[in-house]
């Protein structure tokens, strides 16, 4: 089965861009993922092709329309279409490892990218559009963040990744960060590879590792470590 990806940009130009190197682009050449990138502004009505207008209440910047948009959704996923439709949006949800997932086992996704100050509020509604944020900054539009998304999504698909049992051993998966990570040569300017990874003691080193995993966890992100902690302690 392929995942169907449809994004809706102003920019069409900047996809497949970097989904079409290494992994994710032989996963596309392969038919494991499809791409099609919408041009909006092929919906505009007038003849400008204008697809955003000044704020209402005043303001600086510009907002997208409703009416642009809902044509180019309706084109894009008609009646029918069982994939989510996602908005690139700051105020959006943040994306987590866990909605990378459910998405990488459905059949898709249609991708709205934002421009400009964002969009009319009624567009969001009238098409229950799905906020997803990749994180609390402003870009300058939603391409690069559906390019995030999508490369998240896409080295999970089956048969994307060499060895898929990696995909389960990295950061979050666990609910913790990932332990460091070390390979030859033995000594780089006087640092050594810790002992217990060369030992060949399997348990030692997956014991290390938790420990590690747990230290940094506390360390850098006190968030993560409570839930994980908590959970832990459920068991
Ligand atoms: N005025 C808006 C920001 C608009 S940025 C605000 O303050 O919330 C223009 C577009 O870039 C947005 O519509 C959105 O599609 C995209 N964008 C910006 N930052 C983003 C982020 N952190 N995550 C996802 N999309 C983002």
């Amino acid at each position: 089965m392929t995942f169907r990806a449809t994004v809706l940009t102003l920019y069409p130009e900047m996809f497949p861009g970097p989904l079409d190197v290494s992994l994710a682009g032989r996963a596309r050449a392969a038919g494991t993922w499809s791409l099609e990138a919408v041009q909006i502004r092929d919906f505009a009505l007038d003849k400008h092709r204008s697809v955003d207008d000044t704020p209402a209440g005043g303001g600086a910047g510009m907002v997208m329309r409703a009416d642009v948009l809902a044509r180019a959704i309706d084109y894009a996923s008609p009646e029918g279409d069982s994939r989510p439709r996602l908005l690139m949006s700051p105020r959006g949800t943040p994306l987590t490892q866990a909605f990378v997932r459910e998405l990488a086992q459905g059949p898709g996704a249609v991708i709205l990218c934002g421009r400009f100050e964002g969009i009319d509020q009624r567009l969001i509604e009238a098409r229950s559009l799905q906020e997803v944020s990749v994180g609390d900054y402003i870009l300058s539009g939603g391409e690069p963040a559906a390019i995030v998304l999508l490369d998240a999504v896409v080295r999970l698909l089956p048969g994307v990744m060499g060895n898929e049992t990696s995909g389960m051993e990295e950061s979050f998966e666990s609910g913790l960060l990932e332990h460091p990570q070390y390979t030859r040569p033995q000594i780089f300017e006087e640092r050594e590879i810790p002992d217990v990874l060369t030992s060949g003691n399997h348990r030692r080193i997956a014991e290390w590792r938790l420990a590690e995993a747990e230290r940094l966890t506390r360390e850098r992100r006190p968030d993560l470590w409570h839930v994980y902690e908590r959970a832990r302690d459920r068991k």
